[in-house]
């Protein structure tokens, strides 16, 4: 059965004209749907009876089932979802003092690679739907009975590698008959697939971009992360300048700073040297160690040694607070789960 949430308004009204409705009849359901977050057709009591049946034997509302939750010392709450066919995903809420802040994934796995992330390592097994993408938000809301004020697509999976999904998800979370969040309170970070930074500019929604870099020269990142060998950086900077160019958004560069690796000043002048011009914002992470894993955290005199250096030399540069580690909810902590 087709999930209503994979529509976004403009399909729905379609799809609605095709079973013999009347289009505004999508902006009804949407509300409930997205504003009044209900989770049966029964309760949208605006309809008719017989559209209410109609809607019931044709679609699905596909909400998720709460297999786990845990809380954070500081707040931070992961949701363990079971998204209905024998897989589970991550989602991650943050308490922020202008709001609450949503960590979605995109992807059941990851197919990146990337050497410092527990996402790394487990089969992918498939993309997240723009309607499952949605409900890891709407299923949070109605636990919690809040609303969110903002997402970032930083879960497991890589956002552009599930690109319609992802994009259908955003202007369904964007739109005010929606979910109604303001474009810039949207982020959608990539590990760097060059095309999609392409396309993705010229889809004309206001959303934040974020790029994962977390190193300045090839040999570096490609060491690092895998997909630097098909789209080495200055392919990639050439794709930001050109989405800071067509959208006119400040992008917002992440940079992972692990010890003896990528955490020294010659790091930092390359990133000076990469970056200086660009409308742009560096966002350092003190690297989550993972099990097994080949990378750690760089200490905290240099990493704010680092962010000075950045800073006294044009490119602003703020450090990521840490939410979530004793939970292993921070970034990279997230993996791919099965019943
Ligand atoms: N695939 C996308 C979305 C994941 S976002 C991307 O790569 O951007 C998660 C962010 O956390 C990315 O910037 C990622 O590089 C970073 N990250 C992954 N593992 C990490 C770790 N062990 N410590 C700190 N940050 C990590």
């Amino acid at each position: 059965m087709n999930n209503i949430k994979d529509y976004n308004l403009e399909e729905l009204k379609q799809e609605l004209i095709s079973i013999g409705e009347k289009p505004f009849r999508a902006e009804q359901i949407f509300k409930w749907i997205y504003q009044d977050n209900v989770t049966s057709f029964d309760e949208m009591t605006n309809l008719s009876l017989e559209l209410r049946e109609k809607l019931k034997q044709n679609y699905s509302l596909c909400i998720f089932n709460i297999l786990r939750k845990q809380e954070s010392s500081d707040g931070t709450i992961k949701y363990l979802f079971d998204v209905l066919d024998g897989n589970a995903i991550e989602t991650v809420l943050m308490k922020y003092h202008h709001g609450y802040s949503l960590c979605v994934s995109t992807q059941i796995g990851c197919k990146m690679g990337c050497k410092f992330c527990a996402s790394t390592g487990i089969a992918f097994a498939r993309n997240l739907t723009s309607g499952e993408i949605v409900e890891e938000l709407l299923a949070v809301e109605r636990d919690q009975n809040i609303k969110i004020s903002n997402v970032v697509y930083m879960g497991i999976g890589e956002p552009l590698d599930n690109y319609d999904n992802v994009v259908n998800s955003i202007r369904i979370i964007n739109n005010p008959k929606g979910i109604n969040i303001g474009a810039r309170h949207i982020s959608v970070s990539t590990s760097g697939l060059v095309p999609n930074i392409y396309r993705l500019a010229e889809e004309n929604i206001q959303c934040t971009l974020s790029i994962s870099l977390h190193a300045t020269n090839n040999e570096k990142r490609s060491s690092m992360m895998p997909v630097n060998n098909r789209y080495p950086i200055e392919e990639l900077i050439k794709a930001c300048k050109d989405y800071i160019a067509k959208t006119n958004r400040r992008i917002s560069f992440e940079y992972a700073l692990a010890k003896d690796n990528n955490d020294n000043l010659e790091d930092a002048k390359g990133l000076v040297k990469l970056l200086k011009g660009m409308l742009c914002h560096v966002n350092l992470i003190p690297i989550n160690k993972i099990e097994n894993g080949a990378f750690d955290k760089s200490s905290n005199e240099n990493i704010i040694k680092f962010r000075d250096y950045l800073n006294e030399h044009g490119i602003v540069a703020t450090i990521r607070r840490e939410l979530g580690s004793d939970i292993d909810a921070a970034c990279g902590q997230l993996r791919r789960k099965n019943l």
